[in-house]
Order: structure tokens, then sequence, then C-alpha cells
């Protein structure tokens, strides 16, 4: 029996793994000539059996060398790798088994590179095919649990092409191909600063099985919808805390003492960007600036465990939505400078942390309870895929991105009981619920939101680029949120909408991922502060505080402007030709642990 391996060609990617990535795909193709370790061919016969061998490391270098000090550039990392049996490979001489379908992204139209007809895949770290064999080996273990569990998905193997052309990123694409079927694709490149240490984010096990985990919630999600729907939503976030999570539950049994279970990507996310910055992530309930970090004892459920003075953050919902995990801040001013350095406070992969610890510690629970690691991780696979499943879909009436955390964790607690936990488990963890915020938690009184500013940003249109909307102009508009209560309003739906005839229309799909009608669009915000966590972060110590406010653009904005949520805006244009005045629109403001608020607005539309 023969059978093809055609090359693949990556269409638009999407970068989900770091939101760090700094370059557009690239990477040149070489020819076959020049690449001897590529197999140069795309069929095979059946020459070897299912099981082979090849080298891989425990988890990732630093584990593999039992030093967690040790650098990418260590000239120890080359035969650090120790052998493992590779399982449920198909026979073809190459990494292609029932599971993951490995492809090199170095190899002419990424086809297949590594080939043994004894199934021995045993290279040094630099050899092009070592990240080829971290990619089977490690998918392979992870989709085996999977399939254990009962909830395998997608059932066809998964194609991971290691040495993916792109720069300090991976990530996992569903395309969409032209009968209408998917192909799925999971990315792993290569690290910039360490290119030549050879240096790729396959060389960290947390990233393979994350990226393979995006593909398994995508489908357990639904099998067309995506869970991402608006830049910044929790569902996007909940997203890669499920990616996290299970690859640290996956990794458990593997760190030794040296190392902390609780500790996500130190190799890939935290050490192959060098100084440039530790991208890593964690399960802890404070991150590894605050000085009780790990064992947190600061931390506290509500506004109560912030602090620039002590630097305390606590990763509760909604306050620690948005605090970087890790990152180089240290002494007096540590919290301070997290928040003023690192601006991606809205974005998904630092707004999962929350997520992930809630749900590491119910794996905790059942770990405690349970005994049996393996038992207990196909349990929490199966609580995860049934909670995904049962999450609300879009629709552009109520909400284009209808999932939130809480509403979440709510489905997480009714699939533990439904999969069989006792009632002292179900009792731990709605606790951890509640502990984090997220369960039976305080909501937002009924008037909580006002508007009390917005922001124009031209594009393009007129000759003034004044922050005024004149006829003809186009740009992004933000709406200044106010938050009265004393909570912090998570999740915030903003859903913006004009009436029959008037001079503001919203452009097209293209431009605006919440697009409902040119009359109508939506986007989410973050969080909007609330009065408890501004004055919790303001210090008589100017050097310390951090001045926020309880709306919106206070929410986010340091000395440097909008940066902290200049993606959040709603793209709308005005007709050319309108006469200049008030015109009316109304503002849906639906947080996630509160009552929908509706506001009437008035955008001034100018002459020029
Ligand atoms: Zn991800």
């Amino acid at each position: 029996m023969r059978n093809s391996w055609l090359g693949l060609s990556l269409g638009v990617l999407t970068s989900i793994l770091s939101g760090c990535g700094k370059k557009s795909p690239e990477g040149e193709t070489l020819t076959q000539d020049e690449v001897p370790y590529c197999a140069n061919k795309t069929e095979f016969s059946r020459v070897a059996g299912t099981s082979g061998t090849g080298l891989v490391f425990d988890l990732n270098p630093q584990v593999s060398a039992n030093d967690p000090s040790l650098l990418p550039t260590s000239p120890k990392i080359e035969n650090l790798a120790a052998p493992v049996k590779l399982e449920r490979l198909l026979g073809y001489g190459i990494l292609n088994g029932e599971f993951v379908d490995v492809r090199n992204g170095l190899c002419e139209k990424s086809s297949i590179g590594a080939f043994s007809e004894e199934n021995n895949f045993s290279y040094p770290h630099s050899d092009p095919r070592f990240p080829e064999v971290m990619s089977y080996y490690y998918g392979d273990q992870y989709r085996k649990v999977t399939q254990d569990a009962g909830v395998l998905l997608p059932e066809d193997p998964v194609i991971v092409l290691a040495n993916c052309p792109i720069e300090d990123n991976a990530f996992f694409t569903r395309d969409l191909n032209d009968d209408g079927t998917f192909r799925n694709i999971v990315c792993l490149g290569g690290s910039s600063i360490f290119s030549s240490q050879k240096a790729t984010f396959a060389d960290d096990a947390h990233v393979v099985i994350h990226e393979l985990q995006h593909a398994q919630s995508t489908y357990s999600y639904s099998p067309k919808l995506g869970i991402n729907r608006l830049i910044y939503d929790e569902g996007g976030a909940l997203n890669e805390a499920i990616s996290d999570v299970v690859g640290l539950m996956n990794t458990y049994e593997r760190n030794s003492s040296a190392f902390d279970v609780k500790r996500f990507s130190v190799w890939g996310l935290g050490s192959l960007f060098g100084t440039d910055g530790d991208f890593s992530r964690g399960a802890h309930r404070c991150p590894t600036y605050d000085p009780t970090y790990p064992r947190c004892t600061n931390y506290k459920s509500d506004s109560s465990g912030f602090s620039t003075e002590t630097n305390t953050v606590s990763f509760n919902y909604p306050d620690g939505m948005g605090w970087p995990y890790a990152g180089f801040y240290s002494g007096a001013r540590a919290v301070r400078n997290a928040f003023v350095e690192n601006k991606s406070h809205q974005q998904i992969h630092q707004s999962s942390i929350v997520m992930t610890g809630a749900l590491y510690e119910v794996f905790e629970i059942f770990v405690k309870s349970r005994s049996d690691v393996s038992t207990v991780r196909e349990f929490m696979m199966k609580v995860i895929s049934r909670s995904l499943q049962r999450l609300p879909k879009p629709n552009k009436v109520i909400s284009v991105s209808p999932i939130t955390f809480p509403g979440f964790f709510m489905e997480v607690v009714s699939a533990a009981d439904f999969y069989g936990a006792s009632s002292g488990e179900l009792t731990e963890v709605k606790r951890i619920g509640e502990e984090r915020g997220l369960y039976d938690a305080p909501q937002l009184g009924p008037n909580w939101a006002n508007v009390i500013g917005m922001r124009f940003e031209e594009i393009s249109g007129s000759a003034k680029y004044d922050g005024k909307l004149n006829p003809g102009d186009v740009g992004r508009v933000w709406f200044n949120i106010q938050n009265v209560d004393s909570l912090t309003a998570g999740g915030v739906l903003v859903d913006f909408k004009v009436p029959d005839g008037s001079a503001i229309e919203v452009i097209s799909e293209e431009m605006n991922d919440g697009f409902v009608s040119d009359q109508q669009a939506m986007i989410r915000y973050g969080k909007v502060n609330g009065t408890a966590i501004v004055s919790a972060l303001n210090s008589t110590d100017v050097s310390r505080s951090l001045p926020l406010k309880n709306d919106y653009f206070g929410t986010y904005t340091t000395q440097d402007g909008n940066a902290a949520y200049q993606d959040s805006g709603i793209f709308i244009k005005v007709k050319k030709g309108a006469s200049p005045g008030p015109q009316s629109a109304q503002l849906r403001l639906v947080p996630a642990n509160g009552p929908e608020v509706i506001l009437p607005i008035t955008i001034e539309v100018i002459a020029e």
C-alpha cells in the first residue's frame, strides 16, 4: 500500500501563541538538493512497523538537564535529549501516525522531512528533524490521553508543521478547504534571537500540547464556529487558558522537584525571547513579581488583594484580568512597572491567567480525592470538552461574543457533576470558583454605567485629522464607559447602534469583527474599573502609585495615552455631505458580572 503526502501551502496565518510575533510569515523554501534531511519524495510505501525510537527532551531542555537556569545558548543542549518509544506510527517510515502527521517547514512545500526504514528518529538538537520528533512524541502522547477520555477531536490526525516558516510564534489554524472540509494545522516556529542555536517552539512540550489543544477546544465548542470572536473577548482568553492548563496537566508527573509544576512554558515563552521578555505563564494565584510568590499569601478574592505599596496582585475575576504573570519586574515598584511597561492589558494570553489558575485548582481537587493522576486527567478532559460544547454560540441579536469566564465556570461545575463528581468534590470545585470570583460572585448594581466621553481617530476622509467627526471621515470610535459601582465590570460587550437615516454608518465586516449591519456593531472591552480597585492601586507614594480611574480609558491608560486599548475601536464613517449637528445613537452595555444597561448617546458631526 502506498500513500501520498503532498505539500502544504499556508494561507492567512493567525498567530495565537505568544501574541508577541514580530514578523509575518516569510521563511525561504529551499530546494530539495540543499536539504539532505528532507525525504525528497511524496509517495511512501509501508516499510516499517508502528513503533519506533526517537530522541526528545524531557519536557524542555531545563528539565532534561535538571537545571532551571540553563540558557538557550548552552552547548549542553545539543546532546541532552533521551530516547523514547514512538508509538502509533502508520508504518511508512515517516513521522505520520494515528493522531499527528508531522511535516517539516524547511522541506519543499512543507513536505515530509524525517524518513527511516527502521523507524529510528534519533537526531541531535541542531538537526532540523529534531523538532519533528518532539512534535510527534508529545503530540501523540497528549492526543492518546484525549482519545482514552473518549473525547478526541478532530478525529483525523492534526498536521504539525515543525520548523514552520514564522518567527517567534506558534499557532493552530482551521482552514476551510474548497470542498467545505477543514484542514487542521499546528505551526511551530523558531526563535529569532536563538536561530543560530536552532531553537524552536517544538523544544518545549508545553507549546506542542498547547497548540494541539486549540484544535481539541475549537472542535469541542463547534464543528464550524470559532471560540475567539472579538479581539479582547473572554472566549479567546478561555481558549488560551484551557490550552495552558491542559499542557500543565499533561506534564504533571514530568517535573522534578527543582521545577514548579504550575509554570507554563518556562522555556518557549520564558527563555526563547532572551532579554526581550519573560512571557511564561502559570497557575499560581499571584504573579512572579509579587514578593509572596509562589505561595501568594496576600491573595484575596476581591480588590483588597491589590496594592502598589506591598506589590500585591491577585489573579481573581475581574480585577486580576490583564496582569502579566511573569516579566522582568522587581523591587519596590514591581507592580507599578508591570502595569506601565506591559501594555497588553486586554490581550487574551494575559487575560487567560485567572482561568488557568482556577482550572488547575479544580484538577488538583480531583488529584487529591482520587489519587490516580491519569484517570483524573481523562476526567478533566471530559469536563472541559463538555463545558466547551455547552457554551452559548454567537448570534447577532443578543451577542456576537457570548462566552464569559463566569459562564464557563458554571458549565465546569455542571459537567463535573454530570461525570460523577461526589458532593464533597463539587463543594470544593465551587469553593475554587468562589475564591477566584468566578462562581456565585458579587454582581454589579442596576445602574452601574455612564458614558462620559468618546474618542474618534481618523483613518481617512477630510483634510483635518482633528479627532472630530467631519462629513466624509472614516475612523475608529471608542466610548468612555464610566463604572460608578465599587465592583469592576468584567468583559463588557459594547453594542453600538444608530437609527435609520443617521449620518453615521458602521463599516463592513472586514473592518469590524463584531459587524451586525451598517447601523450596528459590537466590540468587547476587557474590563472597566470599579471604584474599589482604583483606591487600591492609588498610593500616597507617588513613585509607586497607579493613578487609574473608574472608566474604560482610565482602566488602561497610563502615561502614553491610548496604546493599551487601540484595537478595541469600532470602525465607522460619516456620510459625505451629511449635515452638521447632533446624531443620536445607542449603547447597550453587557458586563459578564451584572445587568445590561442601555444608554442613549449623542454624537456631534462638525462642519469642516
Ligand atoms: Zn494559544
